[in-house]
């Protein structure tokens, strides 16, 4: 084509100096000259057509990494869910299986002994369902695009709901819950903040010790409502804090204390609710005093 065009140039150039100054006068094309003149061109091009080449091969790689960076991002975060969770239910899985069969093993084993081992066995057990329970709620709250229906909500209703439903708890620890949300409405899931708020309230009757007393606020702002759950528990330390809310993790206060089960997944479904709403949570904690756990949500204005 290049080649072409060249030729076609000459052959004009050859016709306008036949013209009346030169009449009859024949300048035949300087072959050689052409041909350099089509080398160079035919090189120019290349190097031009290989620049847009890697240019756009470069620009091509880029915005499909960008594009495929959320994917990929969502896949590894699967993987390592993945990975966590069989890794939790492993351990204790592994632990019942050998205690299981070493007692079965024993000629000596009584009846009383084996009605004990099958009481602490099906513990365990009602142990591994709450784990796959809490496993089943965090991946339903971090499916990607899941995006609860947010509507007109009563928070007072709500808080009312679960102060009832995990009223029993308390009282077996003797423990007070004093709700003193009113007559508030947010924007928000209530199935999702009915679990929001049994998180932090169950969270508050697991870390106090008997006697004490949880207390439920609201405040109400321009455009927000910060709700609170204040306990008078154990508290937690300064360096625990910025890590409460990763998956699986648990305070030294809290792996220490007896008798209080959890294999530190609350927090990290607490997290995703809240991010699922769009509000923000914070924590407030002095060790051996207490802590509180805010919440802002939206607010759907007043009833
Ligand atoms: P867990 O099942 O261990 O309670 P969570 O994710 O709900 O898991 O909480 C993570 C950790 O945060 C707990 O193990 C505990 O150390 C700490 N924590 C959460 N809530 C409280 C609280 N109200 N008082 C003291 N520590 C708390």
């Amino acid at each position: 084509m290049v080649s072409l065009e060249i030729e076609r140039f000459a052959f004009r150039q050859r016709i306008r100096v036949e013209g009346p100054f030169f009449q009859n006068t024949f300048f035949a094309p300087d072959l050689e000259l052409i041909n350099e003149t089509k080398k160079r061109f035919l090189l120019i091009l290349g190097f031009i057509n290989g620049g847009i080449l890697v240019i756009s091969g470069g620009l091509a790689y880029y915005l499909a990494g960008k594009t495929l960076k959320p994917i990929r991002d969502m896949v590894d975060e699967q993987n390592r869910f993945i990975s966590d969770s069989s890794h939790e239910l492993r351990t204790p899985l592994a632990t019942l299986k050998t205690t299981l069969e070493v007692n079965l093993r024993d000629p000596k084993l009584t009846l009383k002994n084996a009605k004990k081992l099958v009481k602490e066995s099906i513990t365990e057990v009602n142990q591994l369902q709450s784990l796959s329970d809490e496993l089943l709620q965090l991946a339903q709250y971090q499916k990607p695009n899941s995006h609860p229906q947010l509507e007109k909500t009563s928070l007072d209703q709500i808080v009312l709901d679960v102060v009832r439903k995990l009223t029993p708890l308390a009282k077996s620890k003797n423990i007070t819950i004093q709700n003193r949300v009113k007559d508030i409405n947010v924007i928000a899931n209530k199935y999702a903040l009915a679990d929001l708020l049994t998180i932090l309230i169950d969270n508050a009757i697991k870390y106090s010790s008997p006697g004490k007393k949880i207390i439920i606020t609201a405040v109400k702002h321009d455009h927000s409502v910060e709700f609170s759950v204040i306990d008078h528990g154990i508290g937690i330390d300064r360096h625990d804090l910025p890590h409460l809310f990763d998956r699986f993790y648990r305070a030294d206060t809290a792996r220490s204390k007896d008798n209080t089960s959890g294999y530190g997944l609350g927090l990290s479904i607490a997290k995703k609710i809240v991010d699922n709403h769009h509000a923000s949570i914070e924590v407030k904690s002095r060790l051996g005093r207490g802590s509180t756990f805010s919440v802002k949500l939206q607010s759907a204005g007043s009833k």
